[in-house]
């Protein structure tokens, strides 16, 4: 992309997170960065210097000494926004950095508006706009796959993908518009099975980032595991040793746990949403009844169900007989014999005819890497989450990947009762509108207002 958008105005903004450190960094960006810093730094003139270096001096509000800083300077187009980037690392003091910037802005410049920094990449050229999402994204990112991701989005591998798909349309969108320039002779240049084959494959791919987005969601909110069991097996026990902290209601008292508690801990780099339900039983307490029915709804809602039960006062006949009560929906479950810590080798060897069991004691723990092991197998079996795999976890990009599915959709049934060739022209063209907007070759004003605003000031 040509930068043809090169801004007037000099950007400025806190880069470090607000508050007492012992950095922090304020950043500039635009062509009055390297100057309005020099206008007021002790030390180098910076306006000499070469790009990539730093400098230590002093900063001057008139006669005052503001802060001693390190300058760093990024002269573009090699900076994060192609443009001339000044980064002044200072003592990391709220009111020092409110002087710095305050005197920033006397100078001319400006406070960036959110996401300002990286729009400015991006219509620089700097990336695409999957890219800059991912910048986004690798910022919130909070566990070893949700940075996976955004780190493989963000270097281009998604981007990639879509752009190879995008290309390969395009070669047959232009063969299509060149048979219409020719119409009248009646040729086909773009070989309708061949253009098939095409489509199919590209179908399937869109297929399978579409898909994944249900994995990429996962990733980003946790996997919903719902804990459920009868009152007192030791649900809330369980729900506090998996998080190492007290959240739930712990007490002797059957159906004590009368809502539903959530929380997450990331197991082995994956985030895990658990859910503590009210005892599943039928009750006459109105309150614990309500317990009951959003304990059905969660179970709905849950990719894994652990089935707890008191190993010491639970009888394989009564399990039984509550995992049918329970109408489990077609998820993974795992059940969890409780208690063992009190438990007889013989009230063990009962249940040996049960499948996906894993016996152990929320209360002391024992049996809990067990448990965090075999979560990690049952969403590992599930889906294919690691390796390189692309996994779409933006809802605008899922959103335009389903318009191009729609889109090649109608190609392939055009194909079929032989359409001509300016329909499947815009059918394709369709195609290529909705995979341009991921990546940005596509854009609208409004469309980039509503990406980057959501992003951080100074980001
Ligand atoms: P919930 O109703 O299913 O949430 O059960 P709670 O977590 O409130 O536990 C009921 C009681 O069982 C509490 O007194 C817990 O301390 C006790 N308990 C839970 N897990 C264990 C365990 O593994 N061993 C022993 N000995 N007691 C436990």
């Amino acid at each position: 992309m040509i930068p043809s958008t090169l801004s007037k105005d000099t950007i400025i903004a806190l880069a470090t997170a607000s508050g007492h450190g012992a950095i922090a960094i304020i950043r500039l960006s635009g062509p009055e960065a390297i100057s309005m810093v020099n206008g007021v730094f002790k030390g180098k003139n910076l306006e000499k210097q070469a790009s990539h270096t730093l400098h230590f001096g002093t900063i001057r509000d008139g006669e005052k000494i503001l802060d001693e800083v390190v300058v760093s300077l990024f002269k573009g187009p090699a900076s994060y926004t192609k443009e001339d980037v000044v980064e002044v690392s200072c003592h990391g003091s709220p009111y020092i950095t409110e002087q710095l910037i305050k005197l920033f802005l006397r100078q001319g410049a400006r406070l960036a508006e959110a996401g300002e920094f990286t729009k400015r990449a991006f219509l620089n050229g700097q990336f695409d706009l999957a890219q800059a999402e991912a910048v986004a994204d690798l910022i919130a990112s909070d566990s070893a796959l949700t940075h996976q991701v955004a780190m493989n989005q963000m270097r281009g591998g998604f981007s990639q993908e879509i752009k190879a798909l995008r290309a390969q349309l395009i070669h047959f969108a232009s063969m299509i518009e060149l048979e219409l320039d020719f119409s009248e002779e009646d040729v086909e240049f773009a070989d309708r099975s061949a253009l098939r084959n095409l489509i199919t494959q590209l179908q399937r791919l869109v297929t399978d980032l579409l898909r994944s987005f249900e994995m990429g969601n996962v990733l980003k909110n946790g996997v919903p595991t719902v804990i459920a069991g009868k009152p007192n097996a030791g649900k809330s026990t369980l729900l506090n040793a998996l998080l190492n902290e007290e959240k739930a209601i712990v007490s002797d008292i059957p159906g004590t746990t009368r809502d539903v508690i959530e929380d997450e801990a990331i197991i082995g780099g994956l985030r895990f949403r658990f859910i503590d339900t009210a005892g599943l039983r039928e009750t006459l307490d109105t309150v614990e009844a309500i317990g009951v029915a959003r304990t059905k709804q969660q179970l709905q809602k849950a990719s894994l169900v652990l089935y707890l039960f008191d190993v010491t006062s639970t009888s394989p006949a009564e399990l039984k007989a509550e995992l049918e009560a329970l109408q489990l929906p077609q998820v993974p479950y795992l059940l969890l014999g409780n208690k063992q810590d009190l438990a007889t080798p013989e009230q063990l060897a009962q249940f040996q005819e049960f499948e996906h069991l894993i016996f152990l004691s929320a209360g002391t723990k024992a049996g809990l890497d067990e448990l965090q092991q075999t979560l990690l197998e049952q969403v590992h079996a599930n889906e294919a989450i690691t390796g390189d795999r692309t996994i779409v976890t933006n809802l605008r990009h899922f959103q335009s990947l389903q318009k191009t599915s729609n889109a090649l959709l109608e190609v392939l049934q055009g194909l079929d009762n032989g359409l001509t060739g300016d329909w499947l022209a815009a059918d394709i063209r369709r195609a290529l509108y909705e995979l341009g907007l991921i990546t940005g070759e596509i854009t609208t004003d409004d469309l980039l207002d509503n990406i980057f605003t959501k992003f951080c000031i100074g980001k």
